[in-house]
């Protein structure tokens, strides 16, 4: 059974050329989908009724189910735990502030990665997502703004799951997103965070695709990096660096780094400086991001001063830098918390069984 959704316009003109139906069946089809945004393979009334037929045969509409909805008590964050047809789950995340609405999609069932400090590293890996599971995510994200009379228009690749250890499915993902007669999200208002997966970087580099990228960092050493990271050992940071210059100058755009906080493990003023040296010679965005303590590490955040003067040793250095608080950590709004803690032992509140 193909899940339509799985499908970018070329592959869906293929499939439907070997069934001898036309580009203009294919396009009707797309708008039925994207468009009309309709739920099942019977909605499309309007397309021939042998095709329709085969359609129901060999294809279905898998949408995402709601399995618990929370709001952030600042009213920013909306958080979903949304379900699979396999029974999974993943969570992806809305996020209104100063006027603007994202979606934070997942690009797997946990994580192989294994970070020490992220929920969803914790829980290890299940399986990857397929295109159409992380393009209904953002479906699912602009039929709640809909109702609100707002539309999508900024996605993070930041929640479940390693994009770039899925990369195939995550590309076809975004060529469907950003197609103009889909969501038609600009591809530069669409942010794909990677833990530094060097391959995927230097591929993400050559292919043609205008998305910002974000790369985690958390430590300017390998030493130091490798203890949060273990992917590190891997791709040790001269590698990352030479791939992170090979985009920066190949696509003509900066790279964000991110750096979680975490007391007395990253956050020191010599680790502030082996930072502003270690990016001297690359095009860099710095978010610095406060930890979310998850429940299987016992690490805190660093506190605001310490914040202030990490960002303030980076100025120094002549690299901007941006200090972002993980939202609605009420909900357990980090990374795979919400899927980990269960809502009871996070605290949550406000819970509506729908969007
Ligand atoms: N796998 C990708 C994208 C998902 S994680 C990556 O690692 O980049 C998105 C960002 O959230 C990463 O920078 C990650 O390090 C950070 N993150 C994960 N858990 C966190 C936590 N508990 N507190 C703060 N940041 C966290
Ligand atoms: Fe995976 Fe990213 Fe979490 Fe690391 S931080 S375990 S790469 S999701």
């Amino acid at each position: 059974m193909i899940n339509l959704y799985d499908l970018s316009l070329p592959d869906l003109e293929s499939l439907l050329a070997a069934w001898g139906y036309s580009r203009y069946h294919a396009d009707r089809l797309w708008a039925y989908l994207y468009q009309r945004r309709v739920q099942s393979v019977a909605e499309m009334v309007e397309l021939r009724p042998e095709l329709r037929q085969k359609l129901a045969a060999d294809t279905a509409v898998h949408p995402l189910t709601t399995q618990l909805a929370t709001d952030s008590s600042d009213g920013f964050t909306r958080k979903f735990l949304l379900g699979l047809p396999d029974g999974q789950t993943i969570e992806t995340v809305l996020m209104r502030f100063k006027g603007r609405a994202t979606a934070c999609l997942s690009t797997q069932v946990g994580c192989a990665m294994g970070c020490v400090f992220c929920a969803t590293g914790q829980m290890g890996f299940t399986r990857h997502l397929t295109p159409g599971e992380i393009v209904t995510q953002a479906l699912y994200i602009d039929q709640c703004l809909q109702q609100k009379g707002e539309r999508l228009r900024n996605i993070v690749l930041m929640g479940m799951g390693e994009p770039l250890h899925n990369y195939e499915n995550t590309m076809t993902a975004i060529d469907i997103l950003t197609h103009p007669k889909s969501l038609a999200i600009a591809p530069k208002h669409i942010t794909l965070s990677t833990v530094g997966i060097v391959p995927g970087i230097l591929r993400l580099a050559d292919e043609d695709r205008q998305i910002r990228l974000a790369v985690s960092l958390h430590g300017a050493t390998d030493a130091e990096r490798q203890a949060l990271v273990p992917p590190a050992r891997r791709w040790p940071l001269a590698d990352l660096m030479d791939a992170c210059r090979y985009y920066t100058q190949k696509r003509n755009r900066h790279i964000f780094f991110e750096w979680t906080l975490i007391e007395g493990k990253n956050d020191s003023t010599v680790q502030a400086h082996a930072l502003g040296q270690l990016l001297q010679t690359v095009d860099a965005h710095v978010n610095l991001i406060p930890l979310n303590p998850t429940p299987g590490y016992g690490g805190q955040p660093t506190s605001r001063p310490s914040v202030k003067q990490f960002q303030g040793i980076l100025t120094q250095y002549g690299l901007p830098s941006t200090v972002r608080q993980r939202r609605g950590i009420d909900i357990a709004a980090g990374c795979g918390q919400l899927k980990v803690t269960g809502l009871e032992r996070a605290g949550v509140k406000n819970m509506t069984p729908d969007a």
